[in-house]
């Protein structure tokens, strides 16, 4: 897993800022890990910490309830159960100190001995409440910019933290992200431009061992290198508002996940006109490049898989398809001749970072596929195609699945200087009729109370439609928790199919092209063992106990097949009580390795 969670830092200048805009900027990055959040915040010269279990929600106190200086975090737990203790603002022991922390304390088990020898206490089972110790032993130690020096020497890890102490506010940053925006009132920093994209008129991000001050009693925000113990300049853009995703509502639908399944046809043609340009350009360096790699997590990962048989059918190409978190073992094979293209919705997911830093040691090219502009991503890549498909808040890709798969087969096309339009538009349109088609969604939904009980469903497919298994395997599991397992249809004779008997569900994808005649037997030795087969398929065939009619279109099938496995992946929560936009565990971009 890479690493997650959301943080704020908001200083005021002149006036104060309600809490209650510190929890709604908060909202806007629960993407980023929800099994509790929290807010701590200076009020009155008196610092004040709230935290709960569970979704951002309100707190009690009173509603106007304002702060001269806020901290919030809405995390994903890696160290300690979760519960309110454990839940962030973490204080130093005394309370003086208040700190929010994304990230991996790696040592901080000889770090807390080494405070526990010096007098501190402990009262919570994570890394950050070490941190917040640790800094507030060297701030009381050393002035200020020795102390981050040291804090930055002493821990092992990963963080961006936003610390309240004594009037000043405090950013450290190493290996998570963290962006400092400003307006003439005030200081703001989070882990996602989102947060305060409406608020600020300049933005800057912080570097690996980066950090900053800000004085409120003297007004000032300096910036620091930690490692070199100096202060630093650092140029702060005009914020480009329309580059950024603002929260968007849910305009009437129960759930983000349906909400963002139903506009994938819209999204289609969007990604499509806007990125031909920049795909022209990747195109050439996958061309001229030694050795192709495409690195990603989960769902990307799938999108990648799939285009991988499509390159190599129409451009008799061969691309190598890596899990982010397994490349670190493939990097002997990169050279500075390589091109590492590192495919993540939100341009955080920490596994993929850490494979584009172990290719840019090498001297490869690193080009990403991105979500969110001004990413982390972004900011390591030689250069970036936007996805451009909007806010995905939904935990499951949807979407973003969908427009990196038709980004990577225009790629294809462009890598043969073909002209590729797709009949992106008829694709887009026959897939408006099936999300629209209530008949259609009934259908799925009846399935779905069918399966709503079972423990294991399989998936089958070849080739194309093996990755698109994969894709509807992860997204059941993911929203319904039902093991579901994909398979490719000729591996399953090699031992899985013992799996198999009379209570068994199998899906089938079966598209007319060269794999359709052999899945079908796939199809057929299943049943042979008592498996009721469910197929998706444009055509019907006997073998399918039940048929779910998907319209048959070109090399864009992929795109359409995938639609049924996302219905009923929705529906499968519904029945079974789950929060299909919150599942447990997970987090929309996972930013621990
Ligand atoms: N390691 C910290 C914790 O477990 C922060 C995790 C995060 O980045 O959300 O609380």
């Amino acid at each position: 897993m890479s690493n997650m969670c959301g943080i704020i830092g908001v200083a005021k200048f002149k006036g104060e800022i309600e809490v209650k805009e510190v929890i709604d900027m908060l909202k806007r990055l629960e993407y980023r890990g929800y099994d509790s959040w929290g807010v701590g915040f200076l009020n009155n010269n008196k610092l004040i910490v709230e935290k709960r279990v569970g979704k951002i929600g309100n707190v009690a106190y009173k509603q106007h309830t304002r702060a001269k200086a806020a901290i919030a975090h809405t995390r994903w737990a890696t160290h300690g159960t979760v519960d309110e203790k454990n839940a962030h603002p973490h204080i130093s022991f005394d309370g003086s100190l208040a700190l929010v922390h994304n990230g991996i304390i790696e040592n901080y088990t000889s770090i807390r001995d080494w405070l526990i020898e010096k007098g501190y206490k402990f009262y919570t089972d994570t890394d950050s409440e070490v941190s917040a110790n640790l800094l507030h032993y060297l701030l009381n130690n050393y002035e200020d910019v020795t102390a981050l020096r040291l804090f930055n020497k002493k821990v092992k890890g990963s963080f961006a933290i936003v610390a309240l102490f004594r009037g000043k506010v405090y950013a450290l940053v190493r290996g998570s992200p963290l962006l400092v925006g400003v307006n003439k009132e005030a200081i703001y920093f989070a882990s996602d431009a989102k947060a305060f994209v409406d608020k600020v008129e300049r933005v800057g991000y912080f570097n690996d061992e980066e950090g900053g001050i800000v004085d409120l009693n003297a007004n000032t925000l300096i910036f620091l290198d930690l490692n070199k113990g100096i202060r630093t300049k650092k140029s702060l853009e005009p914020i480009k508002r329309e580059l950024y995703d603002t929260y968007e509502p849910l305009n009437g639908y129960p759930h983000y996940t349906i909400k963002e399944i139903e506009e994938q046809p819209l999204k289609i043609n969007e990604v499509f006109a806007y990125n031909e340009g920049m795909l022209e350009k990747l195109a050439e360096d996958v061309n001229n490049a030694y050795g192709v790699f495409f690195v990603a997590s989960g769902s990307s990962y799938n999108a990648a898989l799939a285009s991988s048989y499509l390159f190599s059918k129409h451009a008799h190409k061969h691309v190598n398809v890596v899990d982010a978190a397994e490349f670190e073992y493939y990097k002997h094979f990169i050279t500075s001749k390589t091109l590492v293209v590192a495919i993540s919705q939100s341009g955080e997911t920490a596994d993929v970072i850490e494979a584009v830093k172990t290719a840019k040691k090498k001297g490869a090219k690193i080009v990403s596929m991105v979500n969110v502009y001004g990413s982390t991503l972004m900011r390591l890549s030689d250069y970036s195609i936007l996805m451009h498909v909007g806010s995905e808040i939904s935990v499951v890709a949807t979407k973003s699945y969908i427009a990196q798969l038709l980004l990577l087969i225009t790629l294809i096309f462009k890598t043969m200087a073909l002209e590729f339009n797709g009949e992106v538009k008829k694709v887009a349109n026959l897939m408006k009729e099936m999300v629209e088609n209530k008949d259609f969604k009934e259908s799925i939904r009846n399935l779905a109370k069918e399966l709503k009980n079972k423990d294991h469903l399989y998936i089958i497919g070849r080739g194309v439609n093996y990755a698109t298994a994969l894709e509807g395997a992860l997204k059941i599991k993911e929203i319904s928790y039902i093991h579901a397992e994909a398979f490719a249809g000729g591996a399953l004779k090699h031992g899985s199919i013992a799996l198999i008997d009379n209570n068994t569900d199998v899906i089938v994808i079966a598209s007319e092209d060269e794999t359709f005649d052999e899945i079908i037997s796939n199809a057929l030795e299943v049943k042979a063992r008592g498996a009721r087969v469910i197929g998706i398929s444009s055509k019907h065939h006997e073998v399918f106990d039940v048929y779910i009619a998907v319209p048959k279109v070109n090399i864009l099938q992929p795109l359409i097949n995938i639609v049924p496995l996302q219905l009923l992946a929705y529906y499968l929560a519904l029945e079974r009580g789950a929060d299909p936009d919150k599942p447990r565990n997970l987090a929309k971009s996972v930013t621990v390795k």
